[in-house]
């Protein structure tokens, strides 16, 4: 036998070691602190301890690992994570991991994996639909996350400006290109710039109006400004469900500004998205299905495990556009009619499948069941809201979302909110963030995990008034 494999018996009693060790740390996520402090000398060390030279003892490998990611990490699995829309990864995409890991399918091209290829094809014009794009103009592709998307979006925006753009790159484009996102989007945006040579002087950080959403009469004139002094708008991006607050840009109005001054509309729901599937909020997206493109992040509120975005197109032609590369090495593609490649619809080449993550659980809890969870998340963010407002606290932002950034009523300085956070944050049962709406610092909590229910919401509101020293208001 090969140094690579295992025996089938070795094989056979690691995985009935390790599985038990992996679902009790599932089960019993909430046993251990959702964060502490590091010592990063003793974490290298940790992590180094192991010679790479000549090999080691299998199960010596495997529980150093599992220490590591046991005792050192913040656990967003853990239901008192209320932080940055990092989910628990339900079970069901767990499995798609394993899964993937045995038959490791090949991506790139379609005729190597077409089963797979075809289910992330079901899954894109399943979820185009969801949004109101007409099927018959739903494209789309998997990729790592909602940086890549955006970024694709952005490549995509420059090709369809520029229909030699594959070809001439920035040298075919004569004059200086913009991008307006709300103040309030997620800085991918500004990275794409940077990556596909416009450089983040195209962006431009549009204000935002009270409720936090992108300020239609400020983007209007700072869109005449711009073409004024000679830029060419390229692209709008709104977004639904901002990082921070959880405000979901006015889409309908921007999809008209998009249209009247010839740009690419773009929405960035990597969060937000998620919660078109209910009614409750289903408005709010009113426009989105008027965009060029949509981002939406699996392993955000689908709580599939990390590494899984969505980049959806109304443009059916624009991904092989951008994209598109011919090689001897590859299958050809001869005609039409044959099935896409995937290889040439994204920045990557060798993929894993990764829309699996997101098939097991749709397949298997349904729509209905990501409703479910979603309405209860979002309960539950409201529940976390009145509780704060009874505590006497200030809220600052206004979304549907179960996104909540409160603070003293008295407005206290950055100092002190990062000192609450800080206190929270080493207590060990909870983890939120610190955040400045309209320049005000605030606490920044999210329900992120869909094991997170109300007596945990007012334990941590319990940890809040000690935090803050309120013990005294009643809440
Ligand atoms: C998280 C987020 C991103 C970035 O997505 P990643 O999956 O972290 O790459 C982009 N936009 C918004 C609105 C986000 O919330």
């Amino acid at each position: 036998m090969l140094p690579l494999d295992f025996s089938p018996k070795t094989r056979r009693e690691t995985l009935a070691q390790l599985l038990p060790q992996l679902e009790h740390f599932y089960r019993e996520t909430d046993q251990h602190p959702v964060s502490q402090k590091w010592d990063m000398s003793r974490v290298q060390a940790h992590a180094q301890a192991l010679s790479l030279e000549t090999g080691n003892d299998v199960n010596s490998v495997l529980q150093q690992v599992v220490d590591g990611l046991t005792h050192e990490a913040v656990h967003s699995p853990h239901p008192g994570y209320l932080g940055l829309f990092n989910p628990r990864s339900n079970f069901a995409s767990t499995l798609a991991e394993l899964m993937m890991g045995i038959f490791n399918p090949q991506l790139a091209a379609w005729s190597n994996a077409p089963f797979a290829c075809e289910i992330e094809r079901y899954l894109i014009r399943a979820f185009g639909e969801k949004f109101g794009y007409a099927s018959e103009e739903i494209d789309g592709t998997f990729g790592s996350g909602g940086a890549e998307s955006n970024l694709t979006a952005v490549f995509a925006a420059l090709n369809h400006a520029f229909p030699n753009f594959h070809k001439t790159g920035l040298s075919g484009v004569s004059q200086p290109l913009s991008i307006y996102v709300s103040a309030e989007s997620h800085h991918s945006i500004a990275k794409a710039a940077k990556i596909t040579g416009m450089g983040s002087q195209a962006i431009r950080e549009v204000p935002v109006t009270a409720t936090l959403q992108m300020d239609l009469v400020e983007l209007e004139r700072m869109l005449l400004a711009d073409i004024d002094s000679g830029f060419q708008p390229l692209m709008l991006v709104g977004t639904a469900g901002t990082t921070g607050a959880g405000a979901i840009d006015p889409l309908a109005e921007m999809a008209a500004v998009a249209r009247r001054f010839g740009m690419w509309f773009h929405v960035d729901a990597a969060y937000g998205g998620a919660s078109i599937i209910s009614p409750l909020t289903q408005r709010a997206f009113r426009g989105i299905e008027q965009s060029d493109s949509i981002t939406l992040d699996a392993h955000k509120w689908f709580s599939t495990g990390m590494g899984a975005s969505l980049f959806l197109t109304s443009k059916a032609h624009i991904l092989h556009q951008s994209f598109g590369i011919q090689t001897a090495y590859m299958p050809p593609r001869d005609n039409e009619q044959a099935p896409v490649d995937p290889y040439v619809h994204s920045a990557q080449w060798s993929r894993r499948f990764i829309g699996l993550k997101l098939y097991l659980p749709l397949a298997i809890h349904g729509w209905e069941g990501y409703r479910e969870v979603i309405e209860k998340q979002m309960a539950l963010g409201n529940f976390l809201k009145q509780k704060v407002l009874n505590a006497g606290l200030k809220v600052l932002n206004f979304t549907k979302l179960p996104v909540v950034c409160f603070t003293g009523a008295d407005m206290p300085s950055e100092e002190v909110v990062r000192d609450w956070v800080e206190r929270i944050n080493h207590n060990g049962k909870f983890w939120v963030s610190a955040y400045p709406v309209r320049g005000q610092w605030c606490i920044r909590a999210c329900i992120t995990n869909y094991n997170t229910d109300e007596a945990q919401i007012e334990a941590f509101v319990r940890l809040l008034m000690e935090v803050m020293e309120m013990d005294k208001v009643s809440c």
